[in-house]
């Protein structure tokens, strides 16, 4: 579903990402760990193209991120085919980003009936479905400041599953919250890992990562350090440096 292909990217003089190589499997949990500033929310950043790689190939689903390949010559897409290939990735952040004029609701119908043109009947059946199914059918017409951090997070997974992506990306979706919710926001993640669907998960929640995670890739300095199953990696870590890593997470 995605392939990364000896990715860099650079800001300015930063060199990040140092040759990023692997690759996720459809209907897989793919969870990405390492240290701050190793480069995994520009990683996960690139793969919807709102960074642009600077060197190597990445791919989603068999397209090029961002770029069009003629012959040996990349073009890059225009902005309305960037749209279209970002319309199939979800992403979550740490942060909710949720509109706080709008209510749970509305949050969910926004993005289908303004950018897919639907109509607001189908959005609003799927948005409560979607609402219900994170376990907010009960505060749907609650507002952000209506609801604990844990609520709106899983606001913020129910918004990007209403654009039917074949791919959600989530970057540290629990670590700005209070212990007591990040459960509930795990048990969310759980239930969609079991529906199939393609998950890049950057977390430190190394249990959720043993438990649901189908693999695991150990970033530091932009560069994969070490990957393979989440109980491997984790149990039985090979380099020094994801070693160290480990002994302060886990
Ligand atoms: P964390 O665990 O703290 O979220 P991370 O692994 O997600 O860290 P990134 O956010 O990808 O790390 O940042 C990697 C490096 O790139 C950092 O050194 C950061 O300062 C730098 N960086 C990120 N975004 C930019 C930007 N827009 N301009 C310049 N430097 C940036
Ligand atoms: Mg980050």
């Amino acid at each position: 579903m995605v392939k990364a292909e000896g990715v860099h990217k650079s800001y300015g003089p930063a060199h990040i990402l140092r040759g990023i190589d692997l690759e996720v499997r459809s209907g897989e949990v793919f969870c990405l760990v390492g240290p701050s500033g190793s480069g995994k929310s520009t990683f996960l950043r690139c793969i919807n193209h709102l960074e642009r790689i600077d060197g190597g190939r990445l791919s989603v689903d068999g397209e090029l991120v961002g770029y069009r390949q003629k012959g040996d010559k990349l073009y890059e897409l225009k902005d309305s085919e960037v749209a279209a290939q970002r319309r199939d990735i979800g992403m979550v952040f740490q942060r909710f980003n949720l509109f706080p004029h709008m209510t749970a609701l509305a949050n969910v119908m926004e993005a289908p009936v303004q950018v897919k043109g639907e109509s607001k009947a189908v959005a609003r059946e799927r948005a409560e479905r979607l609402l219900d199914r994170v376990g907010l059918g009960d505060k749907m017409g609650n507002y952000p400041s209506q609801l604990s951090g844990g609520q709106q997070q899983r606001v913020a997974i129910a918004r990007a599953l209403a654009m039917e992506p074949k791919l959600m990306l989530f970057d540290e979706p629990t670590s700005a919250l209070d212990p007591e919710l990040v459960g509930d926001v795990l048990d969310v993640m759980r239930d969609l890992a079991e529906s199939g669907m393609t998950m890049i998960v950057v977390t430190h929640e190394m249990g959720f990562a043993r438990e649901v995670g189908d693999s695991l890739v150990f970033m530091d300095g932009g560069v994969v350090v070490e990957s393979g199953h989440p109980r491997e990696v984790l149990g039985n870590p090979q380099h020094d440096r994801t070693k160290a890593f480990l002994s302060k997470v886990l």
